[in-house]
């Protein structure tokens, strides 16, 4: 079966076709600039990418583009809207409702308004990008995948805040954590990989792209994770600030006479390792150069990022009393051999033998710790387009 993968921001939409029987990747693109102008970027397999400018007044707009550009005589790779057998739509909020992917129905659609809350930025777009494939596409069967639902099996002492107990009652305040299609796909590609049942294992999964989040998976399950009722607790990230005291805030806003929307633009926008390198860069390649070259801050933002990773696996280490298997996955995570030694560097106790030959590789999916090495520690890829295309296929 064919499954059209959808990732709906609120001026943008990344698609993907792909084939589930083989899993791959017929074609891919991107809807830019939707309410503003529109440009569309398709590239079908093994064909060359090719932008185009396309008057997007809104998402239905764009989807009918990506629909014309999958079906197109030359470019198009099927015939008909019939050979795209589901839609497979990522939802970043499933709140407490969702443990798990679910068919859309009105029901569905329902509920996921009501986190609308919980997402202000995501879950309104997410909607938007279902409803208009539900025009464009009628009769074919949608799945939601959420961000959310991996981790709601963490039990409640991981998941509760120490807030006042009504804030929960009332209002769900609590931890969430998120990029959860990708911490369940890297931590049971870990355990095929190990070669041992994923219901026996503990991984600890450090996603480190621009968003970052580590997650702990005992048994098969999300036991805890970094990030929280937003994504913007937990790890120094690109240009979000991570974990700091909540005192900070008051302390800013009186200083730079801020309000709250200015002091969440700040920590979700100019912190992180931007903030941390004077605003040099929130790119990992950028910090590299800079601090190769003497940045002190780049050097400094580097080590900030690095350290909190650590601080994280060695909690993540206690709380499943124990890991076996380490995971580095995303942008980050993927490619910075650097990053990964440094986090490395503090882990030795844990009896962790690094091969630096094999961590100095880039992009692949390798293990890096020596055959001794007490955990096993491995790069994995993500690929949450094929998580969701699986996950869609699974449940129509
Ligand atoms: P993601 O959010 O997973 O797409 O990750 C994006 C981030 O990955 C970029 O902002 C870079 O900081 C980082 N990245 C990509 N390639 C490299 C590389 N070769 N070395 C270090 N960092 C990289």
């Amino acid at each position: 079966m064919n499954v059209l993968v959808i990732n709906c921001g609120s001026s943008s939409l990344k698609f993907q076709l792909i084939n589930s029987d083989t899993e791959q990747v017929l074609a891919k693109g991107l809807c830019e600039r939707i309410g503003i102008d529109g440009s569309l970027t398709y590239q079908p397999a093994g064909g060359e990418k090719v932008k185009s400018d396309k008057p997007m007044p809104t998402h239905t707009e764009a989807i009918q583009y990506v629909i014309d550009a999958l079906t197109d005589a030359q470019t198009g790779v099927v015939k008909s809207l019939d050979e795209i057998g589901a839609v497979g739509h990522r939802v970043v909020h499933g709140g407490e409702k969702f443990a798990s992917s679910v068919v859309i129905t009105d029901e569905v659609l329902q509920a996921i308004e009501e986190c609308n809350d919980l997402a202000p930025l995501h879950n309104p777009a997410n909607l938007i990008g279902i409803n208009a494939c539900e025009k464009l596409m009628p009769g074919t069967p949608m799945v939601a995948v959420f961000d959310t639902a991996f981790h709601q099996t963490m039990p409640e002492k991981a998941y509760m805040y120490g807030l006042p107990y009504e804030y929960y009652e009332k209002y769900k305040v609590r931890r969430y954590g998120f990029h959860g299609t990708s911490h369940s796909f890297v931590s049971r590609r870990a355990a095929e990989i190990v070669g041992r049942p994923y219901e026996e294992l503990r991984t600890i999964v450090c996603h480190l792209g621009n968003g970052a989040s580590i997650c702990a998976v005992k048994d098969g399950k999300s036991v805890d994770t970094s990030m929280g009722l937003t994504p913007l607790e937990g790890l120094v990230m690109g240009t979000r600030s991570g974990d700091i005291d909540p005192a900070i805030m008051e302390f800013i806003a009186k200083k730079e006479g801020l309000d709250i929307a200015g002091l969440m633009n700040m920590l979700n926008k100019k912190s992180g390792v931007l903030g941390l390198s004077n605003n040099l860069s929130s790119d990992f390649r950028d910090l590299d150069a800079g601090a190769k070259e003497g940045n002190k801050q780049a050097a400094v933002a580097l080590q900030v990022f690095a350290y909190r990773v650590a601080k994280y696996v060695g909690a993540y280490a206690a709380a499943m009393n124990g890991v076996d298997v380490i995971a580095f996955t995303a942008g980050v995570g993927e490619n910075s051999g650097p990053v990964r030694a440094d986090v490395l560097g503090y882990l030795g106790y844990l009896g962790i033998e690094v091969e630096e030959e094999a961590n100095n590789t880039r992009g692949e999916e390798i293990t890096i710790s020596t055959p001794d090495s007490k955990v096993k520690v491995m790069v994995i890829p993500t690929n949450e387009e094929l998580a969701i295309a699986r996950e869609t296929v699974a449940l129509v």
